[in-house]
Parts: structure tokens; C-alpha cells; sequence
């Protein structure tokens, strides 16, 4: 009896199984996830010629099918497993190209049990790219850039809405439809935080958006609330103090807690950027919830003419991928996935269109507002670098003849003088734009 009593616990305890692999390839690593049935310890070596990287689990046992992994995109050529020792397991990856690995282990959370995660870092670094970037920014016409952070990703889908819509898909449609329309406008340039279906952590989510020298960041959501009657886009900035609303507890609740289902690896690094932020978190926020604010209102203008606005205007909330102390920031919840009604739309081409050509008019209409020093924009403003000819309406001229005599739109010699109509009289003094 006492002997059947020790067998049993042993067999409870033991053997973990790996039930699932994932692999989802990102621009600068690939990661594979691999879902256990239960806490096991491991371990994670490289081997060389042929370049190899090796997996062991103690007391673990595999059921998921590794034949079955899309790996055209990895650094990984093949994936297989065989026992090691009397109980532990053995998985190897087979190299196709060099990489640096990382592993970390994720506990139960409400979407998943156990986890084990190995990222494959690319070799060659993105920061050379960073650089040239930043330099090129620093000519006094640079682009405005436009990070466009489509939330979730990979391991963690956002909402899921009737039918298994998942938010991750639609916001990342949307995202990519917004990022056409900026690469299509003269004077803005857009980035993507994530342009596949790959998680990005919170902080780099920012940190991203800071490398490529943003103007602005938004961040695009479409999520669930726990009444699914609840409809509506809705526009978000950060709040200094506590949310707006107790929706926007809720949704900042779910935002936040992101990083646990897509799991972020423990950086070293992290602990000193805490402090950094928190520095530059005084200095500077107040007057980038300032701006924020305001491209928020035109965003929420724009939306509220082609989707059902939760409210009439921006809210606030804690949103962390909002605590950029040094970019504006915003986010759009473009409408909720819960609800039946909206989640088909969300999933019209044509209404993620919509959604993306209203964000990008509130922007632009911001933008052009209050262009930033240095930007196309502001040269353009200022009659091309503040240098502005003038021309002496003679008779015979017309405004028309006047703009294609001097390569300049109509519109924009109205502009530059303050005109209302086309009429112009003989002698009248008109600016023209140097260039
Ligand atoms: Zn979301």
C-alpha cells in the first residue's frame, strides 16, 4: 500500500510533457515557445560544426509534433528531440545561420500554462541602422516620423472576438493600411513596431519607436470589454493621474499586462532604465501629455465621422506603452472586438481603411498645424526655409499663371497670402515661395 502510495506521487511529479511548439519569426530574432504541462527545469548549450543549439529537460517527455514547425523564416534548419538519460529530454536545433540564444522560462497565466521560451538573436545588429537614421534626421528637412505600434502579437492575440477574431490580425491591418498612407504623404515617414505576427515587449515597444527618432507614437488596439453590449472606438492618452473612467482601468488592466502572455525575457539592462526613466519621466512628460492631447482630439474629430465614437472626447488612462517621457503618444482602441457588431466590421477591409485614413487625418491635420522644427513641413510653412520672393502683380497676370509660372500649387501661393479667392489686382505684392 505504502509502496503504491510512492510509485503514484513519483509519476505525479515527474515527467513533464511538452504538449506544443510555437515559432514566431521577428525582423531581429526567432522565438519558439514551447508549451509544458508542467514546471521543468532546463537547460540550454551551442554546439559547433555542424552549428547546433541543444535543449535539455529533466524529467520530460515530448507530444508535440516537431515535423509540423514552419521554419522557412528561422535561423533553424531542423527540430528534433530523443530521450536523454532514464527521464530527461533532448531537443536539438540544427543551424542554418549563427545566432546568439536566450532561454527564460514563463509561469501559468490566464491564457497559457507553463512555458518555456528560447530566443534565436540574429547576429547582426540593428543599431548600425539606428545611427543613419538619426543622422539623417539631423538635416533641416527631415520627415516627420510616425511610429505605428500595432498592439499584441505572436504569443499573445489581444482580444478575441466572436468567430476567433483575434485583435493581434486586425489592429495589424490597420496598422500597415496607416503606414501606407504616411509613406504616400511628402514630409512623413513611417515606422513599424511590428510589421508581422511577432510579439514585441512593452518597453521596446517605446524604446523602438525612440531609435527611429519619433515624432509620435500610436499605438492601435481593438479590444474586449467584459460586457460585450459595450461598442465604440475610442481615443487614449496617459494619465497623469488615475483613469478617466472605470473602462479605462479595464482596458489599461488588459494592456498592461501584455508582457506576461507574450512573454519578456529578464533583460539585465532593465533596472538601470527604470531609474533613467523615471528622471526623464519629470522632466519632460508634462509637456508631451500636452501634445498628445491635442493630436488626440483630431484623431477623435476624424474617427467620430466614419466609426461610433464610446465617448466624445480623448480619455485617459495608465496606459504603459503610453510613458514615452519624450514622444507623444497615443492610443486608439478602434473599436471592441467583444461586441458582435463591431468585430465583423473590424474586419472589413474597407472599415480598417476608414479607420486608418481618419488616424492619418487627425495626425496630418496636427502636424500641419504645429509642424516641428526642422521637418519638411515647417520649411514648406515658412515659404521654404523662411525665403520667400516677391513678385508685382502686373496686367494681365492671373493667380493660376502666377503659381505654374513659379512651379508652385495654387493653393499653397493662396496660402502663403493669406487670399480667400483667386482675385488678384495690378500692383498688389505677392510672396512666392523661392524654390
Ligand atoms: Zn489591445
Amino acid at each position: 500500500m505504502l509502496g503504491l502510495l510512492v510509485l503514484l506521487s513519483s509519476t505525479l511529479l515527474s515527467a513533464a510533457t511538452v504538449k506544443q511548439v510555437r515559432v514566431w519569426p521577428a525582423p531581429d530574432h526567432t522565438r519558439l515557445v514551447f508549451d509544458l504541462s508542467g514546471a521543468a527545469e532546463h537547460k540550454l548549450f551551442t554546439l559547433a560544426n555542424p552549428s547546433r543549439i541543444v535543449i535539455d529537460l529533466a524529467n520530460s517527455k515530448m507530444a508535440a509534433k516537431l515535423s509540423a514547425l514552419e521554419l522557412a523564416k528561422t535561423p533553424i534548419e531542423n527540430i528534433r528531440s530523443g530521450k536523454r538519460g532514464p527521464s530527461g529530454l533532448r531537443i536539438v536545433l540544427d543551424l542554418k545561420s549563427q545566432t546568439q540564444p536566450r532561454s527564460f522560462s514563463l509561469k501559468p497565466n490566464a491564457k497559457y500554462g507553463h512555458r518555456l521560451v528560447v530566443d534565436l538573436v540574429n547576429k547582426k545588429k540593428a543599431e548600425v541602422k539606428t545611427v543613419k537614421q538619426l543622422a539623417t534626421n539631423g538635416n533641416s528637412k527631415r520627415d516627420i516620423v510616425i511610429a505605428i505600434d500595432a498592439g499584441h502579437g505572436g504569443e499573445d492575440p489581444g482580444a478575441i472576438g466572436p468567430g476567433r477574431v483575434k485583435e493581434k490580425d486586425v489592429v495589424l491591418r490597420i496598422a500597415r493600411e496607416l503606414a501606407a498612407l504616411f509613406k504616400a504623404e511628402a514630409g512623413f515617414k513611417p515606422v513599424l513596431i511590428r510589421d508581422s505576427d511577432y510579439y514585441v515587449g512593452l518597453r521596446n515597444r517605446t524604446r523602438k519607436a525612440r531609435n527611429a527618432g519619433a515624432d509620435l507614437f500610436v499605438s492601435i488596439h481593438a479590444d474586449a470589454f467584459k460586457r460585450s453590449s459595450a461598442r465604440g472606438a475610442s481615443v487614449w492618452t496617459l494619465s497623469e493621474r488615475g483613469a478617466s473612467s472605470e473602462m479605462g482601468r479595464w482596458l489599461a488592466g488588459r494592456e498592461n499586462s501584455t508582457d506576461l502572455i507574450g512573454g519578456v525575457g529578464t533583460l539585465s539592462k532593465d533596472s538601470d532604465n527604470d531609474v533613467l526613466e523615471g528622471v526623464l519621466l519629470d522632466m519632460s512628460m508634462h509637456s508631451s501629455i500636452s501634445h498628445s492631447r491635442e493630436v488626440g482630439s483630431h484623431v477623435q474629430r476624424y474617427m467620430g465621422k466614419v466609426a461610433h465614437m464610446h465617448k466624445k472626447q480623448v480619455q485617459h488612462a495608465g496606459f504603459m506603452v503610453l510613458k514615452s517621457p519624450d514622444i507623444p503618444s497615443i492610443l486608439v482602441e478602434t473599436g471592441f472586438i467583444s461586441n458582435p457588431g463591431e468585430a465583423r466590421l473590424l474586419q472589413q477591409r474597407s472599415h480598417q481603411r476608414k479607420l486608418a485614413q481618419s488616424i492619418f487625418n487627425g495626425i496630418r491635420t496636427h502636424f500641419s498645424n504645429k509642424p516641428p522644427p526642422g521637418t519638411l513641413l515647417a520649411w514648406k510653412q515658412n515659404g521654404g526655409d523662411g525665403k520667400t520672393t516677391r513678385y508685382k502683380v502686373s496686367r494681365g497676370d492671373t493667380l493660376s499663371v502666377i503659381a505654374s509660372r513659379n512651379g508652385v500649387a495654387l493653393k499653397r501661393l493662396r496660402e502663403l497670402n493669406g487670399l480667400t479667392s483667386d482675385v488678384i489686382r495690378v500692383g498688389q505684392v505677392l510672396r512666392i515661395p523661392a524654390s
